[in-house]
């Protein structure tokens, strides 16, 4: 059954975990009477909003750097200096896969058992754009719960990482010790918004090749634009497995909070109207589909634009006239 909002609000402000695991469930269903549950749960939250002094990271990497280890060690190391921490998951694999990349291992145990801490496993799945808008919402739950550090996991090169960017104040990009030539092969997109380069497993015989590999990075940086206006991106490398370097890690971060103080809450003013955008441009293409004089055209007109014979500008164009008749 579908709660009371105000009620389901008021939990998720005492910080009543199992409210606050339950309306994140919420804001990632799909289905309509979850979203509209979700969107009243989400407007009585707004009425009195939290957070202006959270802080929201994004760590990203390529699957077996180290995310989750160095997600649970850091994340340990930080309520040892008494923040609160969330940790959230966008993870674009488990609309395909069921999940298979996070959930079906038992996630950053001791982290999760903290009372300090709360872990989110992966998202329940649905359209990738859904994944990502769960994530938004979802960290806004966290802190209206009253923690005051979210990170948010991604899972997968590229995309989910650039949506990382659009919710988060900080992007943490996690690189694997390398031989030294994979520098060829950084996206450069993903570098390009990272805030802090972090190159793991500095332990044993990996080493060397993570001092190595922080070096490279921290010389490919220089010669990139910031990523966050007030910040020059930084790389450190550290042992998550050895619990080693992680000091150094949270100083960079609280460098960063500091640096950015007078930007953030432009920045996340900005990201919330282009929340807004995004949302309003998958409404509207949503209604548009589902229109019957342009689901009765749209294949007909794919295939004319497919074969050459109808320029794909006219196409659109027919579709939306089609659509504005139907529904005036
Ligand atoms: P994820 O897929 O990015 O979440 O990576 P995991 O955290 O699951 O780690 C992938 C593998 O790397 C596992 O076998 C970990 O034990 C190992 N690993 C993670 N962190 C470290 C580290 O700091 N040092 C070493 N030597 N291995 C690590």
């Amino acid at each position: 059954g579908v709660t009371d909002p105000a009620a389901a609000a008021r939990a998720v402000r005492a910080g009543d975990r199992r409210a606050l695991a339950r309306a994140v469930t919420l804001v990632e269903s799909a289905r309509a009477d979850h979203r509209e549950a979700a969107e009243a749960l989400l407007a009585e939250l707004a009425a009195a909003p939290a957070g202006a002094d959270t802080l929201r990271i994004a760590v990203s990497g390529a699957p077996g750097v180290g995310k989750s280890t160095f997600v649970e060690a850091f994340g340990l190391h930080l309520l040892e200096r008494g923040r609160r921490l969330a940790v959230l998951a966008i993870d674009p694999s488990s609309a395909r896969s069921g999940g298979a990349v996070l959930g079906d291992k038992t996630r950053m145990a001791e982290l999760a058992r903290a009372e300090a801490a709360f872990v989110r496993p992966s998202p329940s799945g649905g359209a990738s754009g859904g994944v990502a808008r769960g994530a938004r919402d979802a960290v806004l739950l966290c802190e209206a719960a009253g923690f005051d550090t979210v990170i948010v996991e991604t899972v997968g090169a590229g995309q989910s990482e650039i949506a990382a960017r659009d919710l988060a104040d900080m992007v943490v990009l996690l690189v694997a010790p390398g031989g030294g030539d994979e520098l060829q092969g950084i996206k450069r997109g993903v570098v390009e918004v990272a805030d802090l380069v972090v190159a793991t497993k500095e332990d044993g015989a990996f080493a060397d090749r993570a001092r190595r590999t922080c070096a490279d990075y921290a010389a490919a940086l220089r010669l990139m634009r910031p990523a966050t206006p007030g910040w020059t991106p930084r790389a450190l490398s550290c042992s998550a497995l050895e619990r080693r370097g992680l000091d150094a890690v949270r100083e960079a971060v609280e460098a960063f909070a500091a640096a950015t103080a007078e930007t953030a809450a432009a920045r996340r003013a900005e990201q919330a109207v282009a929340w807004m955008r995004a949302e309003l441009r998958a409404a509207l293409e949503q209604r548009l589909r589902a229109a019957p004089a342009v689901s009765a055209r749209l294949e007909s007109l794919e295939r004319r634009v497919a074969s050459g014979a109808l320029p794909p500008a006219a196409a659109a164009r027919a579709l939306v006239a089609a659509f504005l008749d139907g529904a005036g």
